[in-house]
C-alpha cells in the first residue's frame, strides 16, 4: 500500500474517534487526546495541543506527527497534546497497541474518586474486556515521566489490559486502532455510571 494512503486511512479512523467521543460525551470542550500507531513510518498521529475533538477533521487538521518521545517530525507543526508522554509510552509498551484514546468522562471520575478498581459490573463488560480496570494515582493533569513505570506496571500485572484510570482525571484505552480503544473508553463510562446508579440504588 502507497504510504499517502495509509496516513489519509489513519486520519479518517481518528476523527470518526473523536466525533464519536465528543458526540457521546465522554469528551467535551477541548478537553482529552487520541493518537494512532503510523505503522509505516514508526511514528505516532497524535491530537494537537488545544484543540477540541468536534474540530478535528478527517484530512488530519487538529492532529501532529510525532516520535514516541513527543518530538515533532515537522517543527512548523502545532505543539502536541500535553499527553504525549502517555500516548508514546503505550506504543513502546507493544506492537499490538495501535490507538490510544484519553477522555475526562464525567461517570468514570466520579466512580474513581472513591475506588480502587472499577469492577464488571454487567455481563456485557465481562464478555467484552474481561477484566477490570484499575484505577492509578498520578497526581498531575498529565502523565510525566516519572510515572511511566506506574503505568508499565499496570501492564505488566495484566498483559491483557485495555483500559486504566487515572483517579481525578480521566480514562486512558488502547486497541488495536483508534476505532477500538474509542469503544473501550464508551464502554468504560457506561459501566461506571451503571456501577454508580447501582450504589446510589443500593443505599
Ligand atoms: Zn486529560
Amino acid at each position: 500500500m502507497e504510504a499517502g494512503m495509509e496516513r489519509k486511512k489513519i486520519y479518517g479512523l481518528l476523527n470518526t474517534a473523536a466525533q464519536r467521543a465528543y458526540a457521546r460525551g465522554i469528551q467535551s470542550g477541548s478537553g482529552g487526546n487520541l493518537s494512532a500507531r503510523d505503522a509505516q513510518s514508526g511514528q505516532m498521529i497524535v491530537k494537537a495541543s488545544g484543540g477540541s475533538f468536534a474540530d478535528c477533521n478527517a484530512e488530519g487538521e487538529g492532529f501532529v506527527i510525532t516520535d514516541f518521545s513527543g518530538k515533532r517530525i515537522n517543527e512548523s507543526d502545532p505543539k502536541p497534546t500535553r499527553e504525549v508522554v502517555l500516548h508514546g509510552m503505550l506504543y513502546a509498551l507493544s506492537d499490538k497497541v495501535g490507538g490510544v484514546m484519553h477522555c475526562h468522562s464525567p461517570w468514570a471520575i466520579a466512580y474513581a474518586y472513591n475506588h480502587d478498581v472499577l469492577p464488571m459490573t454487567t455481563l456485557h463488560v465481562k464478555l467484552k474486556l474481561g477484566h477490570d480496570i484499575p484505577i492509578l494515582n498520578v497526581d498531575s493533569p498529565m502523565l510525566l515521566e516519572e510515572h511511566v513505570p506506574l503505568v508499565r506496571a499496570l501492564f505488566e500485572k495484566n498483559p491483557k489490559l485495555t483500559a486504566f484510570i487515572l483517579r481525578g482525571h480521566g480514562v486512558v484505552a488502547i486497541g488495536a486502532d483508534i476505532l477500538e480503544a474509542e469503544h473501550t473508553a464508551e464502554l468504560i463510562e457506561e459501566t461506571a455510571q451503571i456501577a454508580v446508579l447501582r450504589e446510589l440504588l443500593e443505599k
